[in-house]
């Protein structure tokens, strides 16, 4: 007989689930749906007990059945919490939702056919000030894009899943001493050479760079990034 997993509810729920929906800027993070009733929590490395913020993602009801049937591998949903977790929350365009409903105000009808219909825009919040990293929004992904090249390099070496994804953004932050409520993202623009130098010797010496060898290229530079993406 199997045992039924017992659900061990997450202590300070409120506060965790509104710090994950600021994660996921209020948009399923797998299909991107903003409408969505209710998001649910899920423990990325099943194990409910573990309620460490790194180990939770918020996600719609249809995409948390899909990695519950296997249709969405553990380690996708891993790398997109480390994406959440690189990637700074940039401002993206404004989405429009317009609301009909039929109303009278008093006994007069309001608009045509009684609809109104409301625009309602939904703003989201640029999270770094100007003269940080995290304004840049390129010089952002690519730090992002370099630090998940560090994690995979890593996992390599440690194992699927093995692989603490927030243990280098911690580290990171220490090096650059960055307040504990801020992010990498928050360093002066000017740091930007430096860190991303940084980074790549971090990547560099891990066991699969020296493996691969010298020559081989294990990050493109921020000029071959911008050509790709900017
Ligand atoms: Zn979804």
């Amino acid at each position: 007989m199997t045992e039924k997993k017992h659900r061990i509810r997450i202590p300070k729920e409120n506060k965790i689930r509104a710090e994950l929906q600021k994660e996921i800027g209020s948009n399923c993070p797998f299909c991107e749906n903003s409408e969505v009733g209710h998001f649910e929590i899920h423990h990325i490395d099943e194990n409910p007990s573990n309620n460490e913020i790194g180990n939770l993602i918020l996600l719609c009801p249809v995409c948390h059945s899909k990695i519950t049937k296997g249709d969405l591998n553990q380690i996708d949903v891993f790398i997109k919490k480390i994406e959440l977790l690189n990637a700074p929350i940039i401002s993206k365009p404004k989405s429009e939702k317009t609301i009909n409903f039929n109303s009278t105000v008093g006994n007069a009808v309001v608009g045509d056919n009684n609809k109104i219909s409301i625009k309602q825009t939904k703003s989201i919040k640029q999270k770094y000030p100007e003269g940080c990293i995290g304004f840049d929004t390129t010089k952002a992904n690519y730090v992002g894009h370099l630090i998940k090249r560090y994690n995979e390099y890593k996992e390599y070496e440690l194992g699927k899943g093995n692989v603490n994804y927030a243990m280098f953004n911690g580290h990171l932050k220490k090096q650059y001493k960055i307040a504990p409520t801020r992010t990498i993202y928050n360093l002066p623009i000017e740091k930007f050479e430096e860190l991303i130098s940084y980074i790549h010797k971090r990547i560099d010496s891990t066991k699969l760079a020296k493996i691969k060898g010298k020559d081989h290229k294990n990050y493109s530079t921020f000029e071959e990034y911008l050509e790709e993406f900017g």
